[in-house]
């Protein structure tokens, strides 16, 4: 079933467990998740770079450019998501599909033409992962100063 209203959720990190109509937005990891608003259960990740999605939020609603085409699911859904609704498009062809990851590909390019080209982006974000601690300096020290403390 198709939804027309989504609920925007700010989290720190994305849950593994997906609500039905929630856009889950973490911007620590710049990613923007939410299940296929189809109703099919597919895991939609946008990732929100100056060469993916833009998210804009005015306190109340969000609005996430552009469009979110889900070619690779079986739906093939296309809609776009202003002040918390959706809004249904068409599908695209095949043509449209490679042109739109043509562009895609060139706005990364520009993107990146002062700095080397980083690997190209996952499409997998990182679902609540668990960062290692650092070992702060004065503490690797300290654990240092007793091992050979204990050694004497
Ligand atoms: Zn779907």
């Amino acid at each position: 079933m198709r939804r027309e209203v989504i609920q925007p959720e700010f989290v720190e990190a994305i849950p593994r467990e997906l609500e039905e109509g929630v856009l889950y937005i973490s911007i620590p990891f710049a990613t923007a998740v939410h299940n296929c608003y189809c109703g099919c259960g597919n895991r939609v990740v946008t990732p929100l770079t100056p060469f993916k999605w833009k998210l804009s939020y005015d306190g109340e609603a969000v609005w996430l450019s552009p469009s979110i085409g889900n070619w690779s699911f079986p739906c093939q859904s296309h809609y776009w998501i202003k002040r918390n609704r959706i809004q249904w498009d068409g599908q695209w062809s095949a043509e449209e599909i490679a042109a739109g990851r043509k562009r895609d590909l060139r706005a990364q390019q520009q993107h990146f033409t002062s700095t080397p080209a980083p690997p190209a982006p996952a499409f997998t974000p990182p679902v609540a992962p668990v960062p290692e601690p650092p070992i702060g300096f004065w503490k690797g020290l300290w654990r240092k100063l007793k091992l050979s403390g204990s050694n004497a």
